[in-house]
């Protein structure tokens, strides 16, 4: 039962449904004073090359401040002084090639896997994600250059595990789904890729849209600040650290979509929307959990 704010858009009747803020307060999954970290899931982000290494520092950071308990970084060689320095929070796990992934083995159970971001799609590194793509049932994050090696190779798309979270901007998208007519079409032939794989397709843009199962949760969070540098990996490690901790992925993208926003809102109300980085995003996520409570 979806109530309440609920209507049909466009000429196939697709359901929408504008998420509001007492359903996301209502998803929240409070911290327990019986806990420790590893209730809180251990989270393994995916990604970087020589020169995109941020990307994959900042999802981490923002996974943790998302709540996940534990946060490994998987990446290649040459960016492990720098998280490790940058972030010590987390851990760091390396490929053995300097400056791309060429295998992707994680040598213990994540409770989630964010992958794509910064990572490249050289030839390698398209190998290293389908054989790992072949080998994991696992829901997964999936972003950046992950969407754009399934645009490349759309046969790979059979091999994502049901409910993983995928989450383009309009250019990945349209890499995805070809040209649109308008944006019903568009929203049609999204929805019709999400239904086909059983996928949750979170739809980045200024109202973010996440399809899954036919319906279509319109968020109402973000401002043009977040129309910045990572600001999209900041939304892998905030859906990755949700999933660690149990939420099931449609709730991780509806509340994750509405905190990234709130986070980007409660940043540009500091700093102004011109000057919005990513890196301030995470740090305002606290602010972001502090307001919806
Ligand atoms: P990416 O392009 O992957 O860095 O992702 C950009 C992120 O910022 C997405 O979560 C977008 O929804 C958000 N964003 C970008 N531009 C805007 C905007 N003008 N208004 C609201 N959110 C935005
Ligand atoms: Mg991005």
């Amino acid at each position: 039962d979806i109530g309440l704010n609920t209507g049909f858009l466009g000429p196939e009747q697709v359901a929408f449904h504008f998420v509001t803020l007492p359903e996301v307060q209502s998803m929240y999954r409070p911290r327990l004073k019986f806990s420790h970290k590893g209730t809180y899931g251990h989270s393994v982000i995916v990604g970087g090359s020589y020169g995109k290494i941020g990307a994959v520092q900042m999802a981490a950071d923002a996974c943790l401040r998302a709540g996940s308990g534990l946060v490994t970084a998987y990446i290649p060689e040459c960016g492990y002084e720098s998280i490790q320095t940058a972030l010590p929070e987390a851990m760091v796990l390396t490929d053995e090639e300097d400056n791309f992934l060429t295998s992707i083995d994680i040598p213990f159970d994540p409770s989630a896997i964010g992958i794509g971001i910064g990572m490249g799609t050289g030839e390698k590194v398209v190998k290293a994600f389908e054989s790992f793509l072949k080998k994991t049932d696992q829901p997964l994050v999936i972003d950046a250059d992950g969407l754009n090696i399934l645009s490349k190779k759309p046969e790979l798309f059979k091999y994502v595990p049901k409910a993983s979270i995928l989450t383009p901007h309009p250019k990945e998208l349209q890499r995805m789904i070809g040209d649109w007519k308008d944006d019903f079409d568009k929203l049609e032939k999204a929805k019709a890729l999400a239904t086909k794989y059983g996928i949750v397709l979170v739809l980045k843009g200024v109202h973010t849209i996440t399809l899954y199962n036919g319906l279509g949760y319109i968020n109402s969070t973000g401002n043009p600040g977040m129309a910045t540098a990572g600001s999209g990996d900041v939304l892998t490690g905030i859906l990755t650290g949700l999933i660690a901790q149990g939420y099931d992925s449609l709730q991780a993208a509806i509340f994750g979509v509405y905190l990234h926003g709130l986070a980007g809102d409660v940043t540009a109300s500091i700093e102004s929307y011109d000057a919005v980085k990513a890196t301030g995003i995470i740090s305002n996520i606290g602010k972001a959990y502090l307001e919806l409570f």
